[in-house]
């Protein structure tokens, strides 16, 4: 059955009438088109009954008919610039509809159009429906993501080219982005290079601090492959000898990311994963250090379904793909994370990221 035909029938299941993808990743994930997201309407229409229609501008549809759209059996129709294309979607829905799925990441100006042309429908996300099947990767997807795994460990694998004392987190961050593209992804998504205190801090990117002899190196890095799947690999680094009590709490955050890693297996639920590394971390004193969850679903996104996080009793299953990410952070002072993506197979987890975790000393 295609996706297409899948989305279709689970979104009957759910209760709704008619699913509406905009552009971005549930679109390629359907139907492989990728379209520019913009202000302009480009819409797939799933009905739940009748034949799924792809509503582009005039301009953009030889676009679409070069995509795979053209071979799956949905109707491209195309709209002009003085035209209302909601009100083109509603007049080509041939039956009332009550409910329908809006794709999660719909600009809120067409989310509002959709309620002014169609005021008798409810809107609810359509991530009811496409988290079932994104969550789960097929074969080919957990290749795409093995490709891309492969890919960022030889970012990381060169970081003793780029980072080192007397530079700034900046001019690292430059060098390690164009080699996310040399190593074999079609763009760099993001480079988080936090040096000492700035390690502290999860999501700091960059900075235009320069990088002292002793400093711990947060080195977060991923990038989009050619296939649309991506990498998100995070080694922490030292230059030179890092301070003693850093040494120690590296050591026990080691512990806990092996622990979780090997721990994957179906039917563990993704709380129990958490806690596993959670508990690890506790037990040295550091329980509030380690200030997010453990991990995020990669594929299409950089973060997506399932989310590793102690309120989430979602069991684990064959095929869900996600990042082992605790951290250790120390406000004002230092801090760490290591991160690999696993993907969850039928009999444990597969790793998808090889590089050493051992503490790399540059
Ligand atoms: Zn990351
Ligand atoms: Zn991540």
């Amino acid at each position: 059955m295609s996706r297409l035909e899948k989305a279709r029938e689970l979104a009957g299941r759910s209760g709704f009438d008619a699913v509406f993808i905009t552009p971005g990743s549930d679109l390629f994930y359907l139907t492989g088109y990728r379209a520019i997201a913009a202000e302009r309407l480009t819409c797939l229409v799933i009905p739940v009954e009748g034949v799924p229609f792809l509503v582009v501008p005039r301009l953009e549809r030889p676009a679409a008919l070069a995509s795979p759209v053209a071979g799956l059996g949905i109707e491209v129709v195309d709209w002009d610039e003085t035209e209302n294309p909601y009100a083109l979607v509603a007049a080509r829905l041939d039956r009332d509809v009550a409910r329908i799925g809006l794709d999660n990441q719909m600009w809120a100006e067409k989310v509002l159009a959709f309620r002014a042309v169609l005021p008798g429908a409810t809107q609810h996300p359509a991530s009811e429906v496409l988290r079932e099947l994104r969550m789960r990767k097929s074969p080919a997807e957990v290749d795409a993501l093995r490709e891309a795994g492969a890919a960022i460990d030889r970012v990381h694998e060169r970081m003793g080219q780029w980072l080192r004392a007397g530079r700034t987190e900046r001019e690292v961050a430059r060098d390690i982005a164009a080699a996310i593209v040399d190593a074999g992804h079609e763009r760099t998504d993001f480079v988080i290079v936090a040096s000492g205190p700035n390690a502290a801090s999860p999501h700091h990117e960059v900075s235009d601090r320069v990088i002292q002899p002793g400093d711990p190196v947060v080195v977060d890095i991923g990038g989009t492959t050619d296939t649309g799947y991506r990498s998100d690999s995070t080694r922490t680094y030292a230059i030179g000898e890092p301070p003693a009590d850093f040494r120690a709490y590296y050591e026990v955050l080691q512990r806990a990311q092996r622990a979780q890693t090997d721990a994957v297996r179906p039917g563990l639920l993704a709380a129990q994963l958490d806690a596993i590394g959670r508990d690890i971390i506790a037990q040295a004193g550091h329980a509030d250090h380690f200030l997010h969850r453990t991990g995020h679903g990669i594929g299409l996104e950089t973060h997506e379904e399932p989310y590793i996080v102690a309120n989430s009793e979602l069991p684990l299953e064959p095929g869900m793909a996600f990042s082992v990410e605790p951290g250790i952070y120390l406000t004002g002072r230092h801090g760490a994370r290591i991160e690999d993506i696993v993907v969850c197979t039928e009999t444990g987890g597969e790793r998808l990221n090889r590089t050493t975790r051992d503490l790399v000393t540059l």
